[in-house]
C-alpha cells in the first residue's frame, strides 16, 4: 500500500515532467513591458509558431514550457515590436540603394570613395549619389568632372548637390543631354571653363539630366525594399506603414512576402488616382499576414518649410502667402464617397490649421459623428483651437511623427507667430479620442523608433537641447509614448487583435534593448541599442 503509494507519486512527478508543453522558443528572466490594456509586466513568453502562447513570471513558463530554442534576457527590456505609423519603406530603400550618400564628404577625394564603395555594392548603368557639399571641402570651389572621368571612365555619373539645385554630370551624361559649351536654357546654367563644360549643372539644367536617370529595373527594385527592410529590422522596426503607393510597388511587396524574402509588416496606402483605387478595393479590405490595404492616402496641403501648408491666416514671416488646398473639393469628395463604400480608410496628410480644417469639413459630412471608421490626418501638425474637439466628434485619429517636432522646433515659431501654441500639440490631440498614431514619415526623418520615443516624452533635439524641452504641456508620458509607436500603430491600421503587444495569440514580434527606456535616464534615451528583434 505504502509503496503503490510512493509509486504513484514518482509517476505523477514524471508525468508531470513529461507533459511539459513543447514550444519553439522561450524568452526568460526579462523585463518584459507587454503593453496590453492595463500595461502589465510579464518576466518570460513562449512562442509557438510565430505565435505568443503564454506569458507570465519565469516559473510558470520554465514549469510549463520546454523549447527548442530557450534565450536568457539577463533582465534587459523586452517590448512588442515598434510599429511605424508612417513612412515611405518603399522610397526609402530606393534611396538607399540608388543614391550613394555623399553628405558630409569633406573631400572631392572622398565623394569619390564613397561612390566606389556605392558602385561594388549595387551596380547599375547610371551611378548617382547625393548629398554633396563643396563649401565642406579643403578649397570650397565648384569641383569639375575630370576626376569622376578618371575613376569611372566611360560611365554615366550624375551627383545632385545638398539642395537639390546644381549637379555634377560626366561627360557621358552631358553627351546625352546635349550639353555643349554654347547650350543655353532660361533658369539654369551649364558651367564653362576654358571653353569646356565642367559637368556642373544648375537649376533647370540640372533638372535635363535628371530627366534622363532611368526608373529602376525589377531587380534594384527587390534589392530597395530588402535593404529598407533590414534596416527596419536593425533598428527594431517590425511593421511599417507606406503613405501612399501605386500597384507596381504594393504587389512586388506582396509577391516578396509570399516567398517569404520580405518578413516585416506592411500597412499599405494606396494612391488616390481611380486605377489604383478600384485595383485594390474591389478585393475589399486586404489583410494578409504581412501586407494590409485598407486605406487610402491624400494630401489637403503642402509643407511648413516651404510655406506650402495651408495656414487659415497669412504666414507670420510672409504675411502675402497662406499656403494652399492642394486638390477641388471634389477630388476630396470622391475618394472619401468610395473609401466609405469600400471600407477603407482615409489618411490625408495635413500640415497647416488651414488643411486640418478644410479636411475635417469634408470628413464630417461622410463620418457624420462618432464612429470606428478611423479616418485619419497624417500630421495634425498645427490645429486651429475650435478643431481640435472634432478629431472627438468624429472620431479622427491624429496620425503624429514626435520628431517633427524637434526638428521644426528651432524655426516653425517665425512661419507661425502665436499659432505655435496649437503646433505639435501631441497630448492635446491624444485627449481627443485617448490614442494616437505615432510615426517618422523616414526617410525624412530617422528611421528610428527610439528617437520618436526621445522627441514624444522629451521634446529635445538629441543633445539634450533645449535644456527644458519645447512646449512641454504636450509632451507624451513614457507610457503614451510607448502605446504610440505599438499598440496604438496596430489600431491605426486595425490589427490590435494581431499585432502591437506581448500577448497570448498575438503575433510573436517583439525586441530586446540595452536598457530600459521607460526607466532610463531621459538624454541617455537616444544612445538606447536594439540587441534583438524578432518577428513572427
Ligand atoms: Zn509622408
Amino acid at each position: 500500500m505504502k509503496t503503490t503509494k510512493f509509486l504513484t507519486i514518482i509517476l505523477l512527478l514524471m508525468s508531470s515532467c513529461t507533459t511539459k508543453t513543447a514550444v519553439d522558443l522561450i524568452v526568460h528572466n526579462a523585463n518584459v513591458y507587454t503593453v496590453d490594456e492595463q500595461f502589465s509586466k510579464a518576466e518570460a513568453f513562449a512562442v509557438k509558431d510565430g505565435i505568443f502562447v503564454a506569458v507570465g513570471n519565469d516559473n510558470d513558463i520554465m514549469s510549463h514550457y520546454t523549447a527548442t530554442e530557450t534565450i536568457d534576457a539577463q533582465g534587459k527590456a523586452v517590448y512588442p515590436g515598434f510599429m511605424d505609423g508612417h513612412s515611405h519603406f518603399s522610397g526609402y530603400g530606393e534611396n538607399l540603394v540608388r543614391w550613394a550618400d555623399l553628405r558630409g564628404c569633406l573631400s572631392y577625394e572622398e565623394v569619390i570613395e564613397r561612390l566606389k564603395v556605392h558602385d561594388s555594392l549595387y551596380p547599375a548603368e547610371w551611378l548617382l549619389g547625393r548629398g554633396w557639399d563643396q563649401n565642406l571641402w579643403p578649397v570650397p570651389e565648384f569641383p569639375d568632372n575630370d576626376k569622376l572621368a578618371e575613376a569611372f571612365p566611360g560611365r554615366k555619373v550624375l551627383l545632385t548637390r545638398i539642395d537639390g539645385h546644381a549637379v555634377l554630370a560626366s561627360k557621358e551624361v552631358l553627351e546625352q543631354a546635349g550639353i555643349d559649351p554654347n547650350y543655353k536654357l532660361d533658369g539654369g546654367m551649364a558651367l564653362v571653363k576654358d571653353g569646356r563644360c565642367t559637368g556642373v549643372l544648375l537649376d533647370n539644367t540640372a533638372d535635363v539630366a535628371k530627366a534622363l536617370v532611368p526608373s529602376m529595373n525589377k531587380d534594384q527594385r527587390i534589392q530597395a525594399l530588402l535593404k529598407a527592410q533590414e534596416n527596419c529590422l536593425d533598428a527594431g522596426l517590425t511593421s511599417v506603414t507606406d503613405a501612399g503607393l501605386d500597384i507596381a510597388t504594393i504587389e512586388l511587396i506582396d509577391s516578396l512576402q509570399e516567398t517569404g524574402l520580405l518578413k516585416i509588416h506592411v500597412n499599405a496606402m494606396v494612391n488616390p488616382d481611380d486605377e489604383t483605387m478600384d485595383h485594390f478595393m474591389k478585393q475589399g479590405v486586404i489583410d494578409k499576414q504581412r501586407l494590409t490595404v485598407r486605406s487610402v492616402k491624400i494630401y489637403a496641403d503642402g509643407a511648413l518649410g516651404s510655406r506650402g501648408a495651408k495656414l487659415l491666416e497669412p504666414y507670420s514671416d510672409a504675411p502675402e502667402t497662406s499656403g494652399l488646398i492642394l486638390e477641388s473639393d471634389d477630388f476630396y469628395h470622391h475618394v472619401c464617397q468610395k473609401a466609405y463604400d469600400n471600407g477603407y480608410q482615409v489618411c490625408c496628410h495635413a500640415i497647416g490649421d488651414g488643411g486640418a480644417h478644410h479636411i475635417l469639413d469634408i470628413y464630417a459630412e461622410f463620418l457624420k459623428g462618432q464612429n470606428d471608421l478611423r479616418w485619419r490626418i497624417e500630421h495634425s501638425q498645427v490645429i486651429a483651437d475650435e478643431d481640435f474637439q472634432r478629431y472627438h466628434d468624429y472620431c479622427v485619429i491624429p496620425s503624429i511623427q514626435t520628431t517633427h517636432c524637434t526638428s521644426d522646433m528651432d524655426w516653425a515659431g517665425e512661419r507661425l507667430g502665436d499659432r505655435i501654441k496649437n503646433a505639435y500639440a501631441y497630448q492635446r490631440l491624444l485627449q481627443q479620442n485617448g490614442w494616437v498614431v505615432n510615426g517618422t514619415d523616414f526617410p525624412i526623418e530617422d528611421i528610428s523608433p527610439i528617437y520618436t520615443f526621445y522627441a514624444a516624452v522629451a521634446r529635445k533635439h538629441l543633445d539634450g537641447t533645449p535644456s527644458e524641452g519645447f512646449q512641454m504641456e504636450n509632451a507624451l508620458t513614457r507610457e503614451q509614448a510607448l502605446r504610440s509607436i505599438t499598440t496604438w500603430v496596430a489600431k491605426g491600421c486595425f490589427l490590435e487583435d494581431r499585432k502591437g503587444s506581448i500577448e497570448v495569440g498575438k503575433d510573436a514580434d517583439f525586441v530586446m534593448l540595452d536598457r530600459d527606456i521607460m526607466k532610463a535616464e531621459e538624454n541617455d534615451i537616444p544612445e538606447t541599442k536594439v540587441e534583438l528583434t524578432h518577428i513572427k
